[in-house]
């Protein structure tokens, strides 16, 4: 066996004999659930690890190990786990029902509460992820303008409606303009005509389309940061080129705030001042339970007024439960200018740290992210795009999966792609602990490193 074939092989009994229990749980899920989960972005060879308990910025697995938790759920959980005034809140509505079939006060009061930090939205409606609050933002644009098409960023990933499920892993050919492609299973061809592809960070493509296609354009959509791309940041020019370029072709900004929202009070758009004509949001405000939100100028969310004769129409079951509600509203409470400094510092310190261990290490690497938000990429080269991601992706073996699995050995809950984002309760000891044992990882994979990835050695 190989070097790098018998750490592999290390790290892998490390984790097999430490999560005997979750082993056991994948077995018997397996028979009712295909291949025993129910979520793309959860499931990891050779199986995932079991959660049974959390607390704050802790988990604990079937088997009884502790893990810092810097996954929080894809950063739904900004506050981390059973913070108690959102678990308060949740107990609270719990024992008055979980939902009405009518409304109840704290629709609006969280509402109030998102308006008054979100400079571009003013009014919004619920949905019950983030999904379905860009499928309702597009549809929005859609019915507002008239007109069909909705412009996406090459690599930009906004749920798993049809309308997204397109290049969402980006274009590698070197053609001018990336070529637009359905990528999950049963998505029609037929979305291809109307969804557009555009290069993120790229202004001249994005008006290459806008001229091509004028008149039939609803809306570009974009996140100010990609998350699932690989935490992959927007020029602040790009946005406000994009804002100029909505403007001058008579077509809607929609942003994807699902994630960006918590790395300033007043979101992406309040940091940056471009302001979107709508918005989409989940995650965060939901304080953990499940959630969407789409909202904007009232000049188009007014057109939603049930009242309103032809209004638009928008139905959902659990739409502005009070259960999520409750919970929002406490997380948004709880998200202070001061939390939210208190998380972009710490962010801050794991990013540098993060490069200084690749440094430490004679390994090439850095981290991309902003605020709260993180990401580790095993390259020496810029990463300024979602293509720039997947490239060192197809030359790095299997070093992110086996990072990820030995950070888990070493009590470090991550996201298997390389995401890290903080939560509230953390500080600079979780910082410290999560740090040192991204070091002796790196210390573990190098021989790994210099025999699959030689190219990744300084
Ligand atoms: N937009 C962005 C930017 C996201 O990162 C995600 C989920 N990771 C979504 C939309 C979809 O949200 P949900 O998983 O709640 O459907």
């Amino acid at each position: 066996m190989s070097i790098a074939e018998t750490v592999k092989e290390q790290i892998l009994t490390r984790y097999v004999a430490r999560t005997g229990e979750s082993r056991e749980l994948d077995g018997r899920a397996k028979t009712s659930l295909p291949g025993g989960d129910t979520r793309w972005a959860t499931y990891h060879l050779p199986y995932p690890v079991y959660m049974v308990r959390g607390e704050g910025c802790t988990l604990t697995d079937a088997d009884g190990n502790h893990y810092i938790d810097f996954q929080n759920n894809y950063t739904s959980l900004v506050h981390g786990h059973a913070h108690p005034a959102i678990t308060t809140a949740i107990q609270w509505q719990a024992s008055n029902s979980a939902v009405y079939g009518a409304p109840a006060e704290g629709q609006f009061q969280l509402a109030d509460l998102i308006t008054s930090r979100l400079p571009g939205v003013e009014q919004l409606r619920y949905t019950n992820s983030g999904t379905e609050a860009t499928m309702m933002a597009m549809r929005a644009a859609r019915a507002f303008t008239g007109k069909q098409i909705i412009l996406k960023m090459d690599g930009g990933y906004h749920g798993s409606h049809d309308m997204t499920e397109v290049n969402i892993t980006p274009d590698l050919s070197d053609s001018k303009l990336p070529i637009p492609k359905v990528e999950a299973d049963g998505v029609p061809e037929s979305v291809l005509e109307a969804v557009a592809v555009a290069r993120f960070n790229d202004l001249d493509s994005v008006e290459e389309i806008l001229k091509s296609k004028r008149g039939q354009i609803a809306a570009i959509i974009t996140e100010p940061i990609m998350n699932t791309a690989g935490m992959v940041a927007a020029d602040e020019n790009f946005l406000r080129g994009l804002r100029e370029l909505a403007d001058r072709y008579d077509t809607l900004l929609i942003f994807d705030e699902v994630v960006t929202m918590r790395l300033h009070e007043h979101g992406y758009q309040g940091k940056v001042n471009v302001l979107p004509d709508l918005t989409a949001l989940g995650k965060l405000i939901g304080g953990g339970l499940p959630i969407g939100a789409f909202g904007g100028r009232k000049e188009i969310m007014s057109l939603y007024d049930p009242a309103r004769p032809n209004g638009f129409h928008h139905s959902g079951t659990f739409n502005g439960n009070p259960l999520t509600m409750a919970a929002g509203i406490a997380s948004v409470d709880a998200l202070t200018p001061q939390a939210i400094e208190h998380i972009n510092a710490l962010g801050a310190k794991l990013r540098d740290g993060m490069e200084e261990a690749f440094a430490e290490a004679g390994i090439h690497g850095c981290a991309t992210g902003e605020g709260s938000l993180a990401y580790a990429h095993w390259t020496k080269d810029k990463v300024a795009s979602a293509a720039d991601v997947v490239r060192w992706k197809q030359k790095a073996a299997e070093l992110p999966r086996l990072l990820h699995m030995e950070l888990l050995n070493l009590g470090i809950f991550s996201a298997n792609r390389g995401m890290f984002n903080i939560s509230t309760p953390m500080k600079e000891k979780e910082i410290n602990s999560a740090l040192e044992a991204f070091r002796a990882a790196l210390n573990t994979l190098k021989p790994y490193a210099a025999e699959k990835a030689p190219h990744l050695m300084m």
